[in-house]
């Protein structure tokens, strides 16, 4: 599986021909709306992205970018929208047709190809927000999603690692607005033991980031893997792992 960094909880997921893209925010709607400028500009365009699923986590305009989506459903015909109800009501909002769109709350599994998607709760100030578990070709991402750092998330992860450990965490650090903050990230990371842990939500808002060395500071000596990925330089997960081991 390749993992593409799109800035703050966007990612890109390939796995052969397949590419599945969460939360990808590329338009400056959260600055005109709410005066947050970005740092960055988005790695990737809307052509470039060319997914056959879109999840958005959660309907906020970093994570649901209703500028841009549109513009997704007109270019990729086929591509479907997996979200939690309040997603998917935007989506009817914004006219995306009724049948390229897919519930998506906790609790529910879709399979994309050979992708395997989990919805798991997230405790966010949008109240239905979703984590994911991605699971393909027998490795596992576990992201966050934006979420505090409850007993209620712990529980879950507790259950969702029972099967199989996770080889990548990618886990919100903000630590402001409904997150986690380094801490309880690396609290999190603790209770998981992940092959190895990533942070995110973080460096595409002056008034929202944090610096992430102290994450893999603290990871580091509670002994857990922990990089910081490139926005825009597509990785595979295999190497990094191999990576971390070596
Ligand atoms: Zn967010």
């Amino acid at each position: 599986m390749n993992i593409t960094w799109l800035t703050q909880g966007g990612f890109l997921f390939q796995s052969g021909s397949t590419r599945v893209v969460v939360d990808p925010y590329l338009s400056d709607c959260v600055e005109r709306r709410q005066g947050l400028t970005r740092l960055v500009e988005p790695p990737l365009s809307v052509e470039e992205l060319q997914p056959d699923a879109m999840v958005c986590t959660h309907d906020h305009m970093d994570h649901f970018d209703p500028q841009t989506i549109p513009r997704f459903a007109a270019l990729y015909p086929n591509c479907l929208f997996l979200g939690p109800a309040s997603v998917r009501r935007h989506l009817h909002e914004i006219s995306i047709a009724q049948d390229r769109v897919l519930p998506f709350d906790v609790g529910r599994r879709v399979k994309i190809e050979q992708f395997s998607l989990s919805a798991m709760p997230a405790f966010h100030s949008n109240t239905d927000a979703i984590g994911l578990v991605i699971e393909t070709g027998g490795q596992k991402i576990y992201l966050t999603g934006d979420t505090e750092l409850t007993s209620q998330l712990l529980d879950a992860a507790k259950a969702m690692i029972n099967d199989h450990g996770v080889d990548l965490l990618l886990v919100c650090i903000n630590g402001k607005w409904g997150n986690m903050n380094i801490e309880d990230a690396v609290r999190l990371a603790e209770v998981i033991q992940p092959g190895l842990a990533v942070p995110m939500h973080y460096g595409l808002f002056a008034e929202n980031t944090v610096e992430p060395v102290d994450f893999i500071e603290q990871c580091r000596k509670n002994e857990i893997n922990a990089i910081c990925l490139h926005i825009g330089r597509e990785v595979q997960l295999s190497e990094l792992l191999r990576g971390v081991e070596s």
